[in-house]
């Protein structure tokens, strides 16, 4: 089935829009060129659980202000359920958690990622950056740019939950009697969690099925020789396989959607492509993941594109390092690649 937008009216910021029984969609707004995420408000008994939180800046706090006043009956929120560790998904959990007296839930391993990245003090930050994205080709004042002014995740997850519930593969969450399957998403973030309603074939998919954009899979510095894009494609299948085509699919970014088969599939197909694009230009000479990055990206990058950019330019390479189909070596400091 190709690809259908049941839902075409977004909510406005501060109202909630049905989407399902007993599901509602939530938008926030989002200063940078991904302009807006999706959250998903679920009723539960005699409260609520709302699925994402905003990033943890003013304008969320402001929204989240009108939403718990005027939008939820007068029931309380009673659990907040972070699908992974991005600040836009993770910002405003902390504070949430604060207010409404509710349990956070994640999987351990998106706590951890995001309990190291947290820890790293501003000067380990840009030095852990500058060195990783270094090696890869990036030099001069860009680096400095891209590297940042010190720990910028903790600007806005403002703060930290605490004492998260951890849940994970195989587990579910029962949400207003009803069971919502666990399913792990890989590549775009550790394990990110993504919750399916059999009964009536609903998915919370987060980021890691999204209809217009394919999800950012970033190497970072703590992990420099990951291959996310394997770890994506091999998750996205087995969540392709395991449910239904028809399912209404709610994510974190774009519109509500039926036609996950061929979503996925057209995803799949874009990280082939790219890494075939990669492996030919490595063909004709050795090249840096900076050099690469025109012919995977034929757009003007802005500083923080540019740092996705680099990461997913290097996440291709490692793939096809994995596969056998490059070696990589140091010249003057800098990582190349040949085919
Ligand atoms: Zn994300």
């Amino acid at each position: 089935m190709s690809l259908q937008y049941p839902f075409t009216d977004l909510p406005s910021a501060g109202t909630r829009f049905k989407v399902a029984e007993g599901v509602y969609w939530l938008r926030f707004p989002l200063p940078f060129a991904l302009d807006h995420i999706n959250l998903w408000l679920l009723e539960d008994g005699d409260g609520w659980t709302v699925v994402d939180t905003g990033l943890g800046v003013r304008s969320s706090q402001k929204i989240w202000d009108t939403l718990l006043n005027e939008q939820l009956d007068g029931k309380p929120l009673t659990r907040i359920v972070v699908t992974h560790y991005h600040p836009d998904h993770l910002g405003m959990a902390g504070w949430l958690q604060q207010r409404c007296q509710a349990p956070v839930v994640t999987s351990a391993g998106e706590w951890a990622l995001a309990s190291m990245i947290c820890a790293s003090s501003d000067e380990q930050s840009i030095s852990g950056f500058k060195a990783f994205l270094g090696s890869h080709g990036l030099g001069g004042e860009v680096l400095d740019q891209v590297a940042g002014k010190g720990n910028g995740f903790r600007r806005v997850v403002r703060p930290m939950p605490e004492n998260p519930q951890l849940i994970g593969a195989g587990d579910s969450l029962t949400i207003h009697g009803e069971r919502w399957q666990v399913h792990i998403g890989r590549g775009h973030s550790p394990e990110h969690l993504c919750l399916y309603r059999d009964s009536d074939r609903v998915l919370i998919s987060g980021d890691q099925v999204l209809p217009t954009i394919s999800s950012n899979l970033m190497v970072r510095p703590s992990a420099p020789e990951a291959n996310p894009v394997t770890a994506f494609v091999d998750s996205l299948t087995a969540l392709r396989d395991a449910l239904p085509d028809d399912t209404l699919v709610l994510p974190a970014h774009g519109l509500p959607f039926r036609g996950m088969t061929s979503r996925i599939n057209d995803l799949v197909a874009h990280h082939q492509r790219q890494l075939e694009v990669v492996w030919e230009e490595c063909r004709s000479q050795a090249r840096s993941a900076h050099d690469i990055l025109p012919v995977m990206f034929d757009r003007k990058l802005d500083v923080q594109q540019l740092m996705f950019a680099m990461g997913e330019s290097i996440a291709h390479l490692n793939c096809l390092m994995e596969q056998g189909r490059v070696q990589r070596q140091d010249k003057e400091g800098v990582w190349h690649f040949a085919a």
